[in-house]
């Protein structure tokens, strides 16, 4: 028994020392699920017949995050490192930041209103051009970033508690208080709005979730005082794994005193994403989607799976390090050029990495297997 916490004391720990939050594996889907209800005629159809997608695909980004370095800084701002509310003087343009603090403290630091900024154009396009795989991936993937955006501890360095003795506080607030409570809210969320400014929108949304950072920290360390060790904590069995967690009590005692706020974060949420995804639609010139509206999306990433394996069964050296990559093997971004002559410039070392990274960031499924054929060529060529 004293071995079992032993080991449940390091899955605690262990879990709160990585940067890899998120509202986590019950509220994205949830999130993203909930959205689709606030379309208006027009965009609901094709949404409501590919909802599983939307759901199933709102964690990508956070699996992703185990995988790739990049990914991290897209789900928060530490806005706290910069100054403090209401930041008047922090550049809410990226040319501006980088101007002022350099893009490597940025990237440092966490990018999500801009990634989000990006991916609000990204959707724009796809939806230009009636390109139904990457309206849906790109809505998917956007509505996780904006939810995270969404989540106090997502805008301060002391994104777990950690600076103030209150290592875990991250995770209970945005996974545990929602999947003890979450399913009592009421969800009843009014239609999208356009957003005229999406950049302005979700610099408003950190700045807002900053301003109840106080609340979220505060109000813990009030309780804290009230709750001798062993009644603020219990141990839980998840998976077989005996892991040390905040006590039901503790948690209803804390959620009471929020007074409501994860359940209005949780629905900003919502509603903020189906905004995003409405006004990118707008944005576009409201291309008729009904026509699609029984057209469920098939996502080919069986058979892109299937070539990577061949890829990978000739070059069985490299498999170590694809694995490592493989959760992460679904992104989408622009430039595909970029990538393919980054792959053709590669030093031999560097290949597998440029490769995964070329086929995170290319376009359409074609692309990516042009991607892997250029690579292996390439590769094969500097062997002899
Ligand atoms: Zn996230």
């Amino acid at each position: 028994m004293v071995k079992k916490i032993a080991f449940s004391l390091i899955v605690f720990f262990s879990t709160s020392i990585q940067r890899v939050f998120s509202w986590g594996f019950w509220a994205h889907p949830r999130i993203n699920r909930m959205a689709v209800f606030c379309l208006p005629e027009g965009m609901f159809a094709f949404y409501k017949v590919n909802i599983e997608f939307l759901t199933r695909h709102a964690v990508k980004p956070d699996e992703r995050r185990y995988a790739v370095d990049f990914e991290a800084p897209r789900h928060y701002i530490d806005l706290d490192h910069y100054g403090s509310l209401p930041f008047k003087d922090f550049p809410r343009k990226w040319e501006d930041a980088v101007k002022k603090y350099s893009e490597d403290t940025l990237m440092a630091y966490g990018i999500v209103p801009w990634h989000v900024q990006r991916e609000y154009y990204r959707l724009v396009k796809a939806f230009k051009n009636k390109d139904l795989e990457n309206i849906l991936k790109i809505s998917a993937e956007i509505g996780h970033y904006i939810a995270d955006a969404h989540v106090p501890l997502h805008t301060s360095e002391n994104y777990n508690g950690q600076l103030t003795g209150q290592r875990g506080i991250h995770g209970f607030w945005e996974s545990r208080l929602p999947e003890l409570f979450g399913e009592n809210y009421d969800y009843f969320i009014g239609q999208a709005y356009y957003i005229k400014n999406p950049l302005e929108e979700i610099w408003k949304v950190v700045i807002e979730s900053h301003s109840a950072l106080d609340s979220v920290l505060g109000f813990e360390r009030e309780l804290t005082k009230q709750f001798p060790e062993d009644v603020k904590y219990g141990y839980e069995n998840r998976n077989n794994v005996l892991v040390r967690t905040y006590s039901q009590s503790f948690a209803k005692a804390y959620h009471e005193k929020l007074a409501g706020q994860v359940e209005r974060r949780l629905c900003l949420s919502i509603w903020r994403v189906s905004s995003f995804w409405y006004s990118a639609w707008v944005d576009a010139g409201q291309p008729n989607l009904d026509e699609f509206a029984s057209q469920k999306i098939e996502i080919n990433e069986e058979r892109f799976d299937k070539i990577l394996k061949n890829f990978i069964d000739r070059e069985a050296h490299l498999i170590p390090i694809l694995e490592q990559f493989w959760g992460c093997c679904h992104g989408e971004a622009p430039n595909y050029a970029f990538y393919l002559d980054r792959i053709q410039k590669a030093h031999f070392w560097e290949k597998p990495y440029v490769l995964i990274e070329s086929l995170l960031f290319t376009q359409s499924f074609q692309e990516k297997q042009h991607c892997v054929y250029q690579a292996n060529r390439n590769y094969k060529k500097q062997q002899h």
